[in-house]
């Protein structure tokens, strides 16, 4: 009777070759899993997230005392004169539909504008950027904003805000006052009466000069009305 010897002569080497497979497993898991110990607190001084190979930051130093960083305001590229499109909205909307977390505190009141391909541009609270945080009926809705834009500062300065009608003609919105005949850019009583103004739509087209950038398509027309013809 030798059948019972043979499983134990197989048995070693089948141990030996599930000893190693589960060491050499064992061995890899600090590169698959964010195992506490070394790597993983090299990870976090990483930054955590693998960035894209071959994109360092040359403006990082990685020792030595941290440059002063002075900038002269002057120096800050002249603005341009854009359009730029989509729905102006809270920004503390915007980010919780992006799933960002914010203290509610800080946000409140901040207004951005969310154009077509998700961003998100803030937008100056002067004059005539005003009106977006005081007057809810600018808000999500269609809008094309003339503005001043710089390339290093995301911020939109407001020159213009365009609406649209329900037949997705654009509007020229800004407030009046119907005794005085005078325009205003924000919610206040008329500078003049005292009495109030009421939001004024004017059916204008953009400045000749300046189109919706490329890639934006000219504003949709809201999605419960149809095309006319
Ligand atoms: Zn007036």
């Amino acid at each position: 009777m030798t059948l019972p010897l043979r499983p134990i002569r197989h048995t070693a080497p089948v141990l030996f070759s599930l000893l190693f497979a589960v060491s050499f497993v064992w061995n890899s898991l600090p590169f698959v899993l964010p195992l506490p110990g070394p790597q993983a607190n090299q990870a976090l001084a990483d930054g955590l997230d693998k960035k894209p190979a071959g994109t360092p930051n040359p403006e990082i130093e990685e020792t030595g005392p941290r440059p002063p960083v002075e900038v002269d305001p002057k120096l800050v590229e002249e603005p341009v004169r854009a359009v730029v499109s989509g729905k102006v909205v809270l920004l503390s909307e915007a980010l919780a539909r992006r799933d960002i977390k914010a203290y509610p505190e800080e946000l409140r009141g901040q207004v951005v504008l969310e154009t077509r391909d998700g961003g998100l541009l803030p937008i100056i609270p002067d004059w005539r950027g005003r009106a977006l945080f005081q007057d809810k009926r600018l808000r999500d809705r269609p809008v094309d904003l003339l503005v001043r834009q710089r390339k290093s500062i995301p911020h939109l300065q407001v020159l213009s805000i365009y609406t649209f009608d329900e037949k997705g003609t654009r509007q020229l919105t800004d407030y009046w006052c119907d005794i005085c005949s005078i325009p205003m850019y924000e919610i206040k009583d008329c500078e003049c009466c005292q009495g109030p103004i009421r939001l004024r739509y004017q059916p204008k087209q953009l400045p000749a000069d300046l189109v919706p950038p490329s890639g934006q398509p000219a504003p949709a027309q809201p999605e419960t009305s149809k095309p006319t013809k």
